[in-house]
């Protein structure tokens, strides 16, 4: 079978003006690519129907997918579902379904719900119906003449979990190969060294493909296998996981695992470890970031924040020798503050952050971006110097947050040698 095209339509004035960045178009060229549907343009059109119209039109004698978001709620100026199904030669008709839940909607948030809500519920003649839990307007998609338009409500929030649970199936479903895939994390090397190693396997593999992804002082590597119906996608993934594994396991903390965060609480939930966090320069980011993952109860009981030399003093028991003469920035605070958490806590593991999060407060000796991140167990104990480059208009924020990224890599690393 032919591979399909596909192109992005957003629709939105705030789009044009600047006012919303258009972060749909960047989600679904990358949540497309990745169903292995080619995307050959992305537009942005305002909130007007004939612009509108026209921009179906044109994409339409270009490929067989649209795939649009915005204009589908209750507002006068919301008016892609009238011109869309106009263009497919449709009515819109109510869909008695997705009204009962728009009431629901109302009734439990205890509002009235005004009448051009009901608009929300007249729906494209024949159209498929995608239901939209996170907000009121139902999403859908139109088939006719090869053509195939999907339309999706603007809010992020709302859009891509409808990706994910209606468009994403049933594009899978029309096409005869379907692609498997992993996501592999690693921490401590960066994309270029990563790239360095790997080169030669990115640029050879077509099938699978190995595809490098950075975010934020991460990096992850998507291996991805397109396979006919039937055929066992792993037996093609096996050896480039292998691969990857030669050249670059040391760095490796999880495959499919989604987040520092996630990896360090699975692993200590596999282990039946317990932590307890003391932070300084990072002020709770730690245990900030442990507590979005579901089940961290079972293996955080403490996260205390001790900012001031008193407070690591007072509650942590670093000693007031260690801070006259080594500074609350050193490697022996950290040290003792992650003993000391453990000890008050009782916890398996004692983890600690002290550092310069700036713009103020660094010298020569001790420059901003000077982090160090203590553990303390029985079985590992070490304290990481960091320097990290302060970077971007908010370096501050960066370097608490990749900061924040070791304490919880090197937390995986303690849980993973018990
Ligand atoms: P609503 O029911 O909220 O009116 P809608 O489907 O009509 O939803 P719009 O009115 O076009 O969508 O947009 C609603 C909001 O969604 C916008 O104010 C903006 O914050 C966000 N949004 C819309 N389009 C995009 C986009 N392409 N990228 C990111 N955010 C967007
Ligand atoms: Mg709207």
């Amino acid at each position: 079978m032919k591979q399909k095209s596909a192109e992005i339509l957003c629709i939105g004035t705030e789009l044009l003006m600047g006012n919303t960045v258009n972060t749909n178009a960047a989600y679904l060229g990358r949540e497309l690519a990745h169903l292995g549907v080619n995307v050959y343009r992305q537009e942005v059109v305002g909130d007007n129907p004939q612009r509108l119209r026209e921009s179906l039109e044109q994409a339409f004698s270009r490929c067989d997918i649209v795939i649009t978001t915005g204009g589908l709620g209750p507002t006068y100026d919301d008016l892609s579902k009238e011109t869309i199904a106009a263009y497919f030669g449709r009515s819109l008709v109510l869909d008695p379904p997705s009204l009962a839940r728009i009431e629901e909607h109302f009734r439990l948030l205890n509002r009235e719900m005004t009448e051009n809500n009901r608009k929300q519920a007249m729906m494209p003649q024949g159209c498929t119906i995608f239901p939209n839990p996170n907000g009121t307007a139902p999403g859908c998609a139109i088939e006719q003449d090869g053509k195939l338009a999907f339309m999706l409500p603007g809010p992020p929030r709302e859009m891509k979990p409808m990706f994910e649970h209606y468009v994403a199936p049933y594009l899978m479903e029309q096409s005869d190969t379907k692609l498997v895939s992993r996501m592999i994390h690693l921490f401590g090397i960066g994309e270029s060294a990563l790239e360095h190693k790997l080169h030669d396997v990115m640029v050879a593999s077509t099938n699978p493909t190995l595809a490098p992804y950075a975010k934020s002082g991460e990096v992850m590597l998507r291996v991805t296998a397109r396979v006919t119906q039937g055929e066992d996608g792993e037996s093609l993934l096996a050896p480039m996981l292998e691969t990857v594994r030669q050249a670059a396991g040391e760095f490796i903390y999880g495959i499919d695992i989604g987040s520092l965060q996630n990896a360090a609480v699975q692993k200590l939930l596999e282990k039946g470890l317990t932590v307890a966090t003391a932070e300084s320069c990072t002020g709770g980011y730690v245990s900030k970031r442990l507590t979005e993952v579901s089940g961290s109860s079972q293996v955080l009981g403490y996260g205390v924040c001790t900012y001031a030399n008193q407070a690591k003093e007072q509650l942590l028991g670093v000693s007031h020798s260690t801070l006259e003469t080594f500074g609350a920035v050193s490697s022996q605070t950290a040290k003792e503050m992650a003993d000391g958490v453990r000890r008050l806590s009782g916890a398996d593991i004692g983890i600690s952050t002290t550092g310069i999060a700036g713009p103020l407060g660094g010298t020569e000796e001790k420059p901003v971006g000077l982090v160090y991140v203590g553990v303390s167990s029985k079985y590992y104990n070490h304290v990481l110097e960091l320097h990290i480059n302060p970077r971007g208009d908010d370096a501050r924020e960066y370097i608490r947050y990749i900061a924040s990224s070791h304490a919880l890599h090197q937390l995986w690393k303690a849980a993973n040698m018990a």
